[in-house]
């Protein structure tokens, strides 16, 4: 693995143990980093802020700050949050699957 590459995996394992290690909605908990999703609490400030951030590689100090403002969500419960958060939700209530 590339050195690049490989401090990228780390920043993110570091950023994912920083905001608790599981989808904080399904309690989802694994060792697989593409599961998850860093969710912005404020919805004007952009989901993608943080991956660009480990992209570039920045200052541990800086991430984290972006971090506190973040949840961390399984990509499916990501998807379903910003789906309520967005109005546009079909409701399956009849699944059971959401509340009504
Ligand atoms: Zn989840």
């Amino acid at each position: 693995m590339q050195q690049r590459a490989k401090h990228r995996r780390v920043l993110e394992k570091k950023a994912v143990e920083h905001l608790g290690g599981q989808c904080i909605d399904c309690g989802m908990g694994t060792d697989i980093l593409a599961v998850y999703d860093f969710h912005h609490m404020n919805s004007d400030e952009k989901d993608t802020a943080i991956g660009p951030m480990i992209d570039d590689n920045c200052k541990w100090e800086r991430l984290r700050a972006e971090l506190d403002k973040c949840v961390l969500l399984c990509a499916n419960y990501h998807r379903i949050r910003h789906a309520l958060q967005d109005d546009d939700l079909i409701h399956i209530s009849s699944s059971g699957l959401l509340p009504g």
